[in-house]
């Protein structure tokens, strides 16, 4: 099976932070993919800009390092690659340089524009402030905001207002990649697009469901923007957030932004409140200590740091309602956390179980039917049945998967997601992009569970690093009868 990839308009992708560990371990290198496979006109410009003074050779040798392997294997389409680059050396607090860059800019007047804000989100007004001087607002101009938008709603306002004083809402793109993932788009397509599961996509034969987002890592180099944030900033308001809308929004009236916007949106409102009064029962925060990790010993949260002190939370928890007539009821688990077992994503629907066994005691119980969408590593799909185990000896039942690994099934490897995404940007298709409201609204539901826990004065539980997290994350679902999904399950 093969898959087609138009080309997309001309344009000119300025980077802020052009030199900064998301440009060069993803965007550059996801941007030569897309290069490679035909979707980028040589026409378009991709403009690199940061304080540290490079000519544009010094960039272009950046670049062909962030390229790595990819750049020796594609040689000729490298350097072709390489010369789409511009550099830029700018203070974006500063006047000067504003005028020059904004001359380049204004050369291809006919190139679409995308000034991608990969920078500290402290630099998000100041930046969008001096392309409004600079008149750079125009047009085809499109700005997208990395997150975390905020650390509340208050500071998440503060930014929106500002971006929205210079660009449009039709204009901003606020990139939760998460979204970009092949299979979050396949959750679409499986619900909407199979008579099957929508009738059963409710509280009348839905138990209960998970999401996990594991990471095997530490801090790593993020250690002061990660202390200040935490896995709730982080990885809830947003990313886990976002995938619970997903599985539990109305079916839109068509896939067209604003359509599947509003439907998330509505989730988000939908969700039952957790505050002071409820917190220490539906939430757990972790931190972890020293441990093995990946059969390595690595540090503790508190090693990692300068100071040795922090309360911020490497885990978290939820058990989450969404109190609306189709999902009253069902309970939603969440979970993330820092130096877990392994690396995985994953969204575990679990149906209820059959009503009554007509299947001999011998037999064994019919489990319960599990859809498992997984979204890294291996991307894919699988249906979880119960059938008769194969050959004589009598009917005994065995709980197998209907398993279909992308990469397996179709024999190309999923783009990253965020090749889909800022080509999606350039197309200006913000469908999978999150509109104020949205973040405005997960803000709005995170906050009081950070003043609960700020107001509490609980210190997170430790967790050992290479374990699931802490003993009270297992207690929150088993206390309903169920277990985290766990394993290649
Ligand atoms: P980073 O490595 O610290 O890079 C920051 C970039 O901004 C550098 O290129 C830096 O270069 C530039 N910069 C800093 N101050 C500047 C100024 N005053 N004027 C112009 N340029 C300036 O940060 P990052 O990890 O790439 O993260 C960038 C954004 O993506 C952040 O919002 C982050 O939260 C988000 N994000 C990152 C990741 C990730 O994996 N890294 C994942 C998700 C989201 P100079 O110092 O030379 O100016």
């Amino acid at each position: 099976m093969t898959s087609v990839s138009l080309p997309v308009d001309p344009f000119d992708l300025v980077i802020f932070g052009g030199t900064g560990d998301l440009a060069v371990r993803k965007l550059l290198p996801v941007l030569f993919k897309r290069f490679v496979d035909g979707q980028i006109r040589p026409a378009s410009r991709i403009i690199g800009v940061a304080r540290v003074v490079l000519d544009e050779d010094g960039y272009r040798r950046l670049v062909r390092d962030a390229l790595g392997e990819m750049a020796a294997a594609f040689a000729q389409q490298c350097e072709a690659f390489l010369a789409l680059m511009a550099y830029h050396p700018l203070d974006v607090r500063k006047d000067d340089g504003w005028d020059r860059f904004t001359s380049f800019v204004n050369e291809r007047p006919n190139n679409i524009r995308v000034f991608y804000l990969s920078t500290s989100p402290g630099l998000f007004i100041d930046i969008c402030q001096r392309l409004g001087e600079c008149r750079l607002n125009h047009g085809t101009a499109r700005v997208v905001l990395e997150k975390p938008l905020g650390r509340d709603l208050t500071g998440a306002s503060e930014i929106n207002d500002a971006v929205g004083r210079v660009f449009a809402e039709s204009q901003i793109y606020r990139i939760d990649h998460y979204l970009g993932k092949e299979t979050v788009q396949n959750l679409l397509v499986l619900r909407f697009g199979n008579a099957l599961f929508e009738p059963l996509w409710s509280t009348a034969h839905i138990d209960h469901v998970q999401i996990t987002v594991a990471e095997t890592l530490g801090l790593g180099r993020r250690a002061d923007y990660y202390d200040r944030y935490g896995a709730l900033r982080d990885m809830v308001q947003n990313h886990l957030l976002q995938l619970l809308c997903m599985v539990t929004m109305e079916p839109p009236s068509s896939l067209l932004p604003d359509a599947v916007r509003d439907e998330k949106l509505k989730v988000l409102r939908a969700l039952s409140p957790i505050d002071a009064s409820n917190a220490a029962r539906l939430t757990v925060r972790g931190q972890y200590r020293a441990g093995i990790s990946e059969g390595q010993s690595v540090p503790g949260y508190l090693d990692e740091l300068k100071d040795g002190r922090s309360s911020t939370e490497t885990f978290v928890a939820l058990k989450i309602e969404v109190g609306n007539w189709r999902w009253a009821g069902v309970p939603f688990y969440l979970r993330t956390g820092k130096r877990l077992p392994e690396k995985v994503s994953e969204i575990v629907v679990a149906f209820k179980p059959v009503r009554h066994s007509v299947f001999a005691r011998g037999s064994g119980m019919p489990l319960q039917n599990k859809l498992v969408l997984r979204l890294q590593p291996d991307e894919g799909v699988k249906l979880w049945l119960t059938i008769k185990d194969p050959g004589p000896g009598g009917l005994r039942l065995r709980h197998v998967p209907l398993d279909m690994s992308f990469v397996e099934a179709f024999g190309v490897q999923q783009p990253d997601a965020y090749e889909r995404l800022i080509l999606d940007v350039v197309r200006g298709n913000p469908t999978l992009f999150m509109r104020r409201d949205e973040v405005e609204a997960a803000w709005r539901w995170t906050d009081p569970i950070l003043d609960a826990w700020e107001s509490s004065n609980e210190a997170p539980r430790p967790y050992a690093a290479g374990s699931w997290g802490p003993s009270a994350a297992v207690a929150l679902i088993e206390r309903d009868g169920h277990t985290w999904n766990e394993g290649n399950d």
